[in-house]
């Protein structure tokens, strides 16, 4: 899908959308799940780098489909940009799942260090040597490119945890540090829904038919595959947590606004100010405790210049490294030095920039400098429903994406 590094840039984003848009009906329908590969012919968008940096809004997407076919002939490609919406909301309600992420990661890797042929085997999978021709061939994908199609994210992981018997939160790191599209919440619960930790009794077992169909015969697993698996028994249930509310804030000669990777289009959030200080800062090395690539990470920090440049303030400051307390005292420092005491930024989800903004503030608070994120609306009506399954989820949020579109037409 992306042979040559995409732009991060909101336009490039935009001209995407466009060129896909004609695609998004009955064609998205009937070809989202053919995996043609990366020399080209899928049918699904490639938006999802620009989604996951809110370089692109979920609800442009929804209504530039909506205008193009209506909510009908559209939904399933719709659906999908609502799967993405549900796990934000599933995640940011119970955050415990992300900090077990974290600590399976840590277990494994101490099990890695204790048992060599546990190392070795995760070796070879991540060297694309496992002898599994399609498994091998996506492991050097996702380095040379930053993205898999759905459906072969799907086979990587059940083959990672089903066939090769490896820790899935292992697996879940190598996406993470590797797609351009990495996100804590689509990763994290996507994983868990494969390993068969999402619903009680239901794993996603890839089957070698399945794969020669939908790879157009590209790959054939034939025998090796494990396909006799027994979802893990006694899936915990963790409390669900409210969904977080919008809460009002106010512009005034001291308020600077804070960009993070999460969220790239603060104008359409916050307006166009003469913001005092507009800063950007770079978490991407939050991503994982191993090396994120270098495309990864250009892929944030181009989104954060794009991000400045269409918010000037009297100062800019960044994209600023935040990765050591040192760097949240260069935060603030520039804070300071502008007369800033408040720091306005959209809303930053559960995941490796929460837990970047967690030491920042402890910096910034000190200092009396105060960071208020602000919820977007979309997230806002979506959030509350992330409480059960997807079906449910979509139940809800068909009828917001109706009334929202009689709002517009109106
Ligand atoms: C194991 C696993 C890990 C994944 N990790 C990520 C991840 O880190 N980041 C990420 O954005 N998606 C992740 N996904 C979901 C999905 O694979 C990608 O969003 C999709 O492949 C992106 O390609 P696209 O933009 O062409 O999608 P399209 O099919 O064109 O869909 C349009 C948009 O809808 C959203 N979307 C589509 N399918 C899903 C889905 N199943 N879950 C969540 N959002 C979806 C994406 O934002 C996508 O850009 C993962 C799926 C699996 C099975």
């Amino acid at each position: 899908m992306f042979l040559a590094q995409p732009e991060a840039t909101h336009a490039a984003g935009l001209d995407r959308l466009t060129a896909f848009l004609p695609h998004a009906g009955g064609d998205y329908a009937r070809w989202r799940n053919h995996d043609f590969g990366p020399a080209g012919g899928n049918r699904v968008s490639g938006l999802s780098p620009w989604l996951r940096q809110r370089l692109l809004l979920e609800e442009t997407v929804v209504e530039a489909a909506i205008d193009r076919h209506g909510l009908d002939g559209a939904e399933k490609f719709i659906q999908e940009v609502c799967w993405r919406t549900y796990w934000k909301g599933f995640l940011e309600r119970r955050p415990i799942h992300w900090h077990d992420y974290h600590a399976a990661c840590e277990e494994a890797r101490t099990q890695q260090s204790r048992d060599r042929r546990l190392a070795a085997d995760i070796d070879r999978a991540l060297d694309g040597g496992t002898g599994i021709e399609a498994f091998d061939a996506w492991v050097h994908e996702l380095r040379e490119t930053g993205y898999l199609h759905n459906h072969a994210r799907m086979w990587f992981a059940s083959i990672w945890v089903f066939t090769l018997e490896l820790p899935w939160a292992l697996g879940a790191d190598f996406f993470l540090r590797h797609l351009l599209d990495g996100d804590p919440a689509s990763n994290t619960l996507s994983w868990r829904w494969v390993a068969g930790l999402h619903t009680p009794g239901k794993a996603y077992i890839a089957r070698s038919s399945n794969i020669n169909k939908y790879t157009n015969g590209r790959f054939n697993p034939g025998d090796q595959l494990n396909t006799q698996v027994s979802p893990p028994e006694g899936v915990e249930r963790p409390p669900v947590e409210p969904s977080p509310m919008p809460v009002d804030w106010r512009l005034t000669p001291t308020t600077g606004l804070l960009i993070t990777e999460e969220d790239q289009l603060p104008e359409t959030l916050l307006g166009r100010h003469d913001w005092p200080l507009v800063m950007a800062v770079q978490t991407t090395g939050w991503r994982s405790i191993e090396p994120v690539p270098d495309r990864v990470r250009a892929f944030a920090r181009a989104g954060l210049d794009d991000a400045l440049a269409r918010n000037p303030g009297a100062r800019q400051a960044g994209p600023l490294e935040l990765t050591r307390p040192a760097d949240a005292e260069t935060i603030r420092d520039a804070a300071l030095a502008a007369g800033v005491d408040h720091l306005v930024t959209p809303w930053v989800p559960t995941g490796p920039t929460a837990d970047a903004m967690a030491m920042l503030d402890q910096v910034l608070e000190a200092a009396g400098i105060r960071r208020q994120p602000v919820l977007r609306e979309w997230d806002s009506l979506h959030w509350p429903a992330a409480t059960h399954g997807f079906f449910r989820f979509w139940k809800a949020a068909r009828p917001l994406i109706v009334e929202r579109q009689a709002a517009r037409s109106a």
